[in-house]
């Protein structure tokens, strides 16, 4: 057996062991197919059979309802920054909401500015970005084509809760490092789109989850690529989609399923190992400092601090010693980032939180 770290990295992230042991076995050739997934046409029966058993398997976690779609896309959550917009920004008579919450918002919010005009109903940077609004602080316009929101943030560590409100426009959310953490309701949403490589699987592949009345809300005078209505009606397979990618994604929704038993138990088991880590924040005596307020704290990626940088740097280096690896935070927030997406196993961030606990007392 290879010797694998306890792999913190906030993307491309860990990926579940048994997911990475299925795809070893499978690589050179696929059962009855004699090729690798990589070798064969995205329009094989092999690949069909792949292609749909990813999406019904997804379909089932996240008991996504009949009128939506689950589409397979490349270019990233970067790319649907100019997407959605392009679709349902471009021609619109009102502006599109985006709700600020951090890195990632901001950047979704840049690229429909270039599209259209935009209205931002909240921006935490003030406080940079470690809080969330409340409901009645959102000044939300019911006419928008829609509002956009981070249920997520990955850099800050500011997470929505499951059922949090954005008002009567359709909902568009960036769920990329959150997106099968937990159970969605996402008959609430008019879209909803993730890159794979946080908790979905390898990159390469964004999965887009969209209502079909804004299906037929694309845009045809853009580029065909860029136009939803074009992949729903071709199974993502309009053009050659990452079959690999694809095909991971697959097993990880699988593994959900039958390993895990589901995203409830996901949560559950969410919940602990974040729990682990804020607890053992909140018991140093100030010698950690969460990023976030504790009433938004994400369980996917928990930033704080140390008391100095030197003490920042002492930090990473022994916990690499301890096989603890890629805990640098995203240099905008500094300090210290864990993230804990669903591949991560209970055992790592138990080892992580008792190391924090050891370096706490040797060194407060
Ligand atoms: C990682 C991330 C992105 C960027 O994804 P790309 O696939 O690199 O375009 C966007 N939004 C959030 C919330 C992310 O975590």
């Amino acid at each position: 057996m290879i010797d694998r770290v306890h792999n913190f990295s906030a993307g491309p992230a860990a990926l579940p062991l048994p997911v990475l042991q299925k795809a070893q076995e499978e690589l050179l050739a696929l059962p009855g197919v004699g090729s690798s997934v990589m070798e064969i046409s995205h329009r094989s029966k092999a690949f069909s059979a792949i292609n749909q058993e990813a999406n019904d398997n997804l379909r089932q976690l996240l008991n996504v309802p009949e009128n939506y779609k689950i589409l397979f896309l490349q270019g990233g959550a970067r790319l649907q920054f100019g997407m959605i917009p392009l679709n349902f920004l471009a021609d619109s008579p009102t502006a599109a909401d985006y709700v600020l919450t951090g890195s990632w918002g901001k950047h979704a919010c840049k690229e429909a500015k270039l599209v259209g005009d935009v209205n931002v109903v909240w921006d935490g940077g003030e406080t940079n970005y470690d809080r969330l609004p409340s409901a009645d602080q959102l000044q939300l316009n019911a006419d928008a084509p829609y509002v956009h929101f981070t249920s997520n943030e990955t850099i800050q560590g500011v997470q929505f809760d499951a059922d949090a409100q954005m008002g009567n426009a359709p909902w568009v959310c960036d769920a990329s490092s959150d997106i099968l953490c937990r159970p969605v309701p996402i008959e609430k949403y008019g879209l909803i789109y993730a890159c794979a490589q946080k908790n979905v699987g390898p990159a390469g592949v964004t999965l887009v989850i969209i209502r079909d009345d804004l299906i037929e809300k694309s845009n045809e005078k853009i580029p065909t690529y860029l136009n939803y209505a074009v992949h729903a009606k071709g199974d993502s397979l309009y053009n050659t989609p990452p079959s690999f990618a694809v095909y991971m994604v697959g097993l990880v929704a699988k593994w959900l399923l039958e390993d895990i038993g589901g995203l409830a138990k996901m949560e559950e088991t969410n919940q602990q190992k974040a729990a682990m880590l804020y607890e053992a924040i909140d018991a140093s005596n100030g010698f950690y400092a969460g990023h976030a307020q504790p009433e938004c704290r994400s369980i996917m990626n928990v930033a704080f601090r140390l008391p100095s940088d030197e003490l920042q740097d002492t930090f990473l280096a022994e916990a690499a010693e301890n096989k603890l690896t890629t805990l640098k935070g995203h240099r905008s927030v500094g300090g210290i980032r864990a993230s804990i997406y669903n591949a991560m196993p209970t055992e790592g961030v138990a080892a992580l939180r008792d190391f924090m606990k050891d370096f706490a007392a040797k060194n407060s």
